[in-house]
């Protein structure tokens, strides 16, 4: 049966999402701050997240997605997700290069940010370490 953590049937994902049980890990922060993508479908259990939870906020070391909640969310703005917005604006107002290349994604199909901003959203998305400001909060 697939998680309630993760996207179905039209929902969106959130590509930022908080370390729970049924999430999905789809990336990895590399030694040079930069998400490696995990181009296969993982879902975390609750030891995953007790595991990475005693090496600090998981968080900051991996990435994660569930379901997008909408206007559940903090981020969301109204219509769409503020969080891709914001760092879209910081790379230009930072003159951060977008990556080359699409990373390889396991939810691209589904993906909140892909479906607002596309590729753009995509070629930034390697440098999104999710952090506390950037997790998907509770309204
Ligand atoms: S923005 Fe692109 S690369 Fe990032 S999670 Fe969404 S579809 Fe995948």
């Amino acid at each position: 049966m697939a998680s309630p953590k993760i996207a179905t049937d039209g929902e969106k994902s959130c590509p930022s999402a908080r370390a729970v049980p049924g999430a999905l890990l789809i990336g990895v922060v590399g030694p040079d701050g930069t998400v490696q993508p995990i181009p296969t479908r993982l879902e975390i259990d609750a030891d995953f997240v007790d595991l990475a939870s005693k090496k600090g906020v998981p968080e900051a070391r991996f990435r994660f997605a569930g379901r997008c909640v909408e206007g559940k969310c903090k981020q969301w703005t109204g219509n769409s997700c503020g969080v891709i917005e914001k760092v879209l604006t910081g790379m230009v107002d930072q003159a951060v290069e977008p990556a080359e290349n699409l990373p390889r994604c396991v939810i691209r199909g589904s993906c909140r940010w892909y479906s607002q901003r596309g590729a753009d959203a995509c070629r930034a998305c390697v440098y999104v370490v999710t952090d506390q400001s950037m997790v998907a909060a509770p309204a």
